[in-house]
């Protein structure tokens, strides 16, 4: 019971704090199959029931030929709580495997974009959620900040090229440590991807790295979190957000050279 306050007051503090839904809005959650998305459609199932606001969900899941179990015990389970889920295999991303299937995350991810906003679209959604974690967005901070020379996570809320879907991110303050113990509690099957196997190496240091950190610092995740809402863009190097006039910076007394 906990657990669930817990949840529901992040992604319930997420919905607030970035608009994600709206009156009347029909919430499409993608279902990768893994502990992360099964519990942000629980979490939207109830917060349904209680929120200020009326809005419906629904789940889907596309399935491109990379699942290592069956899948229908998920859709067993979906059905026993009576949650409308649509299954679509996506032919291209079949055809795709057999043609070349040591293919890269872009190409895959370009086929499933496609299929998620034409399954969308058949649902009649208007908001699509993804499952990405607080764990999710501390590590794109991460990797592009040391590889893309680019200081950005994830969006938590975004709309599709032409504005047809909103696209949300309700997990952005839940850690996975919740989301497991929550997907644990809900005795929901999960259905891992191949790619989950063979997790890159780069995520895989990123993720060694936050471990052991962690270990002396267990709120480090929330640290990052917090300093991606609350930007000095005064301390940092990009021009376009650096108008010494306007800024007024307070003097600095010293100059720290390497902080503790
Ligand atoms: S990790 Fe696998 S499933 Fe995910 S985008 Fe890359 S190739 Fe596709």
């Amino acid at each position: 019971m906990e657990l669930e306050k817990t949840l529901l007051r992040k992604v319930g503090e997420a919905i607030h704090r970035f608009g994600m839904i709206r009156e009347g809005d029909r919430v499409a959650v993608a279902l990768s199959g893994g502990k992360d998305s099964l519990t942000l459609l629980e979490a939207l199932l109830l917060l349904a029931k209680r929120a200020p606001v009326e809005f419906s969900v629904c789940a889907f899941t596309v399935e491109q030929g990379k699942f290592l179990r069956p899948i229908e015990p998920l859709g067993d389970y979906l059905r026993e709580r009576g949650i409308a889920w649509t299954y679509f295999r996506d032919k291209p991303s079949l055809r795709l495997l057999e043609d070349q299937p040591d293919h890269g995350c872009d190409l895959c991810s370009r086929y499933r974009r496609r299929a998620v906003y034409e399954i969308a679209r058949n649902l009649g959604a208007n908001v699509i959620a993804f499952g990405h974690t607080a764990d999710d967005f501390c590590e794109a901070l991460l990797r592009n900040t040391l590889f893309t020379g680019k200081l950005s996570a994830l969006p938590a809320v975004t709309h599709s090229r032409d504005r047809e879907f909103r696209l949300i991110r309700p997990l952005v303050f839940v850690t996975e440590d919740i989301t497991t113990a929550f997907a644990e509690s809900l005795g929901a099957p999960i259905v891992p991807c191949g790619c989950s196997q063979r997790t890159g190496t780069v995520r895989r240091s990123l993720r060694h790295i936050f471990a052991e950190l962690e270990q002396e610092y267990p709120h480090l995740k929330e640290n990052i979190l917090a300093a991606m809402g609350n930007v000095d863009t005064r301390r940092l190097l990009d021009p376009r957000y650096l108008d010494e006039e306007k800024a007024a910076a307070p003097a600095e007394e010293h100059f720290p050279i390497v902080s503790e």
